[in-house]
């Protein structure tokens, strides 16, 4: 991409209504703009990262086993009113009523709605295990929406659902998705603690958020440190294997977010290795059995002829909210520091005299060549001052920026700068390409 035709409109001052570090980032750096509270459009470099972030989740959901849909936005009050959950959700869901007077409303979340669609078709013990999932927008009316896209009031989440045929059954659902969750944070650049969580309206017994500590989170959080440091299992584990040992490995060191804290055993924890802090919920998973199904019918029929109600879980990430989180992970004073696995274009490249003839050609061949070995370059084409193309290259914080110059041309060099550690290195625009390649 050039920039001289991209869409990039970066603020050179920090926003005042910006109260953290990302939201301020994102608004400088032309990935987002606000269009009502809660509410914003994602622009091209937001777009792009949002994109990335959601393909990571795929991919991960697709390698643990579960099979991607999509449901509507907009959802009708009459399946919620079968779960009981129309009248107890409150004032987050928004309610709409359409031309003949029928209530709809803008989803906050799918249990129903996919509770429905399996028992349209699912019937006997055969048709489970299922786990479907989906990235859709939600609509949740937050009272205070706030810091951006972390709280926004619409927002992309991955909500994924399990459907089996018993609770031992359904908890090995679980588990896959409490591991591809360990999986899925550590490829965003995150590192994401499975805390024990409270089940609110969602109901159900066994939970667990996912935590990405931060300053600037809103969840207050207790853990043992050593749980932060924990790698996660990795992409080459098995998925049809038995994963519960992974699970005991984590969920036998101490963690809870505020509602479910037991001071008394949290005082077991090693003093030196007692962690209490702040988090962002970035994921949270629920098994909350035969909460929808009973009420709702969903029933599959078992070996012995009996129908019964289908154990259910459903399982959530928050694909907008993660691009706050990786940026209060990985910036500097500077800008955003994009991990590769996200980072909006994989290098940026810098030509410091536009129109100086050894510089555009020396730049149209690096472009040439990080685009042919598919590293989505960006080139500052445009005749900014050199000084406001190095602002622009550090706060919208490619991996890596190719920086062209007429002095060092004389050379037949040209520097490689690596954003995250500052270090630069000079170089042909050849050696450069094939480095970064
Ligand atoms: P919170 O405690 O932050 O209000 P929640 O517990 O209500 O979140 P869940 O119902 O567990 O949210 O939804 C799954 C995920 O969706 C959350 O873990 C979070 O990452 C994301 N999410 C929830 N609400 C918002 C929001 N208003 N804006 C952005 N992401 C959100
Ligand atoms: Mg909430
Ligand atoms: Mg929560
Ligand atoms: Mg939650």
């Amino acid at each position: 991409m050039r920039l001289s035709r991209y869409f990039l409109p970066v603020l050179k001052e920090t926003p005042s209504d910006a109260e953290i570090v990302s939201h301020q980032l994102m608004l400088r750096a032309g990935m987002i703009k606000q269009e009502a509270a809660g509410i914003y459009a994602w622009l091209p470099l937001g777009h792009r990262v949002l994109r990335k972030i959601e393909q990571i989740v795929r991919e991960e959901q697709d390698r643990a086993g579960a099979v991607e849909l999509l449901m509507p936005t907009i959802q009708s009050a009459d399946l919620w009113r079968e779960s009981g959950r129309y009248d107890d959700y409150g004032d987050e869901m928004l309610r709409i009523t359409d031309r003949h007077d029928r209530d709809m409303l803008f989803g906050p979340t799918n249990e129903e709605m996919i509770t429905d669609i399996f028992r349209s078709y699912c019937k006997s013990y055969k048709d489970v295990p299922k786990l479907l999932y989906h990235i859709q927008w939600k609509f949740r009316d937050e009272r205070r929406p706030r810091f951006g896209v972390m709280r926004g009031r619409e927002f992309l989440m991955k909500d994924a659902y399990s459907f089996d045929v018993d609770e031992a059954a359904a908890r090995r659902s679980y588990n896959r998705m409490f591991v591809a969750y360990l999986n899925t944070f550590a490829r965003l650049g995150l590192k994401a603690v499975p805390m024990q969580a409270d089940t609110g309206p969602i109901g159900g017994d066994l939970s667990h958020e996912f935590i990405v500590l931060a300053e600037t989170g809103e969840s207050e959080v207790f853990c043992h440190a050593d749980l932060v440091e924990m790698g996660a299992p990795g992409l080459d584990v098995d998925f049809d294997g038995d994963l519960q040992p992974l699970v005991d490995q984590r969920t036998a060191l101490y963690a809870a977010t505020e509602e479910m804290h037991q001071p008394e055993e949290f005082a077991a924890v090693p003093a030196d290795r007692q962690l209490s802090a702040r988090g962002i919920e970035v994921g949270h998973i629920f098994n909350f059995g035969t909460k929808y199904s009973e009420p709702m019918k969903a029933t599959v029929q078992h070996q012995d002829g009996q129908p019964r109600p289908v154990h259910m879980g459903s399982y959530g990430v928050g694909v907008s909210r993660l691009l706050g989180a990786i940026i209060e992970a990985h910036h500097d004073e500077k800008g955003c520091i994009w991990p590769e696995s996200v980072a909006p274009f994989g290098a940026g490249i810098i030509n410091m005299r536009v129109g100086d003839e050894a510089c555009d050609a020396a730049c149209e061949t690096a472009y040439q060549g990080l685009v042919k070995a598919g590293l989505d370059p960006l080139y500052d084409d445009t005749d900014s001052r050199a000084g406001a193309k190095f602002a622009t290259a550090d706060l919208i914080g490619l991996p890596y920026q190719l920086v062209v110059g007429p002095r060092g041309l004389k050379e037949g060099k040209i520097e490689l700068k690596v954003r995250r550690t500052g270090e630069t290195h000079e170089m042909s625009p050849e050696d450069a390409v094939s480095r970064l390649a």
